[in-house]
């Protein structure tokens, strides 16, 4: 697929998704198209991420720029970069369609949006049902899982999977159907690194998509209660130094070495390409053994105005 440096992973359906992928989400209120319409700065930054050799691009339906990397990919291969068959495009569907009926005209919504005829990945976003006026509504994502599988014999998906669900939400979908999660998509940095999570998701031979791999690294996304470390941390400075790397790189380096397939974002041209260049070094056990201890168990989404839900996946 596209660039042979990407590792990539099978999945237990018998599909492939590559190790490294690009996220597209603006962040908490950032709403491309509400904010200002005629925006197209993710459209620039997935064009810049498939002529870096990026193949995996990670959307949602509530990003609200799924126009936007359609018409990218639609440029890309109007261009002759890639070939759809090339790309493995993974979207999301929002808690309010959680209803099994539902679900289909909602992943029919974000094809359109992505001006694609079939989906490589689609998760459920949360485990959390909400109304249409964004209350919570008391859906059991058992309901919704099946919606999902719907929408897999439709062709509409290649694979099915979840996001922000716990092990014992995962295991609960896993005993009560007969398609199991491909890929599980969850918060994983230096400061949340997840070890008994990744270990039950290799047991079920669950693909793990890391989201937020940076974390609080730079300070301007930092909560003011975020441990260390920041990007200037001096241990984190020296690693790179050895490696000619950049800490950034080492962070990336660093997940993947955990079995972790992470989805950096950024709307810098020079950032794209550099965060794609982590596939021609490697980490020491002692570097590994002293990221390590960078895990303080610190969720930088813990999106705590949904703690009322019988299904709130995180520790209350
Ligand atoms: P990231 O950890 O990818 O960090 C993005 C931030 O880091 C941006 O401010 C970006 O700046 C900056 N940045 C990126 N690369 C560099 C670099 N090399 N040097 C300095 N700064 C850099 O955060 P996200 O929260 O965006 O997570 C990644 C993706 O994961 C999302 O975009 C989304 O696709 C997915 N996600 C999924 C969630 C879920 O619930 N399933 C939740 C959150 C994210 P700039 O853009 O200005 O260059």
């Amino acid at each position: 697929r596209g660039d042979n440096k990407v590792p990539v992973v099978k999945l237990n359906d018998g599909k492939e998704i590559p190790g490294f992928g690009f996220g597209t989400w603006l962040g908490f209120g950032k709403r491309a198209w509400t904010d200002n319409p005629s925006d197209d700065a993710v459209q620039k930054s997935v064009e810049w991420a498939i002529d870096a050799g990026y193949r995996h691009i990670d959307t949602a339906y509530i990003y609200f720029i799924e126009d936007q990397v359609g018409r990218a990919i639609e440029n890309k291969i109007k261009q002759g970069v890639v070939k759809r068959e090339d790309l493995f495009v993974t979207s999301k569907l929002w808690n309010t369609f959680h209803a099994k009926e539902a679900v289909v005209p909602a992943i029919k919504d974000s094809l359109k949006k992505l001006k694609l005829d079939y989906l490589d990945l689609y998760l459920i976003h949360w485990p959390v049902a909400q109304h249409a006026n964004e209350s919570l509504a008391d859906i059991d994502y058992l309901e919704t899982w099946q919606g999902m599988i719907e929408a897999l014999n439709q062709g509409l998906t290649r694979s099915i999977g979840l996001s922000n669900f716990n092990e014992k939400q995962i295991e609960r979908v896993i005993s009560n159907s007969n398609v199991k999660p491909a890929a599980l998509q969850v918060e994983i940095n230096l400061n949340l690194q997840q070890p008994s999570l990744l270990s039950y998701c290799k047991n079920q031979q669950i693909a793990v998509v890391g989201y937020t791999p940076f974390g609080a690294l730079f300070p301007h996304r930092a909560p003011a209660d975020a441990p260390p470390p920041r990007v200037d941390d001096a241990a984190l400075v020296e690693i790179a130094h050895k490696h000619k790397k950049t800490v950034p790189q080492i962070v990336l380096r660093y997940i993947m070495d955990l079995g972790v397939i992470p989805i950096p974002k950024s709307l810098t041209k020079s950032r794209i390409e550099e965060n794609f260049q982590v596939f021609d070094f490697s980490l020491t056990d002692q570097e590994r053994a002293t990221l390590r201890t960078f895990d303080k168990s610190y969720r930088i989404i813990p999106v705590k105005n949904w703690i009322e839900s019988p299904y709130y996946p995180f520790e209350k």
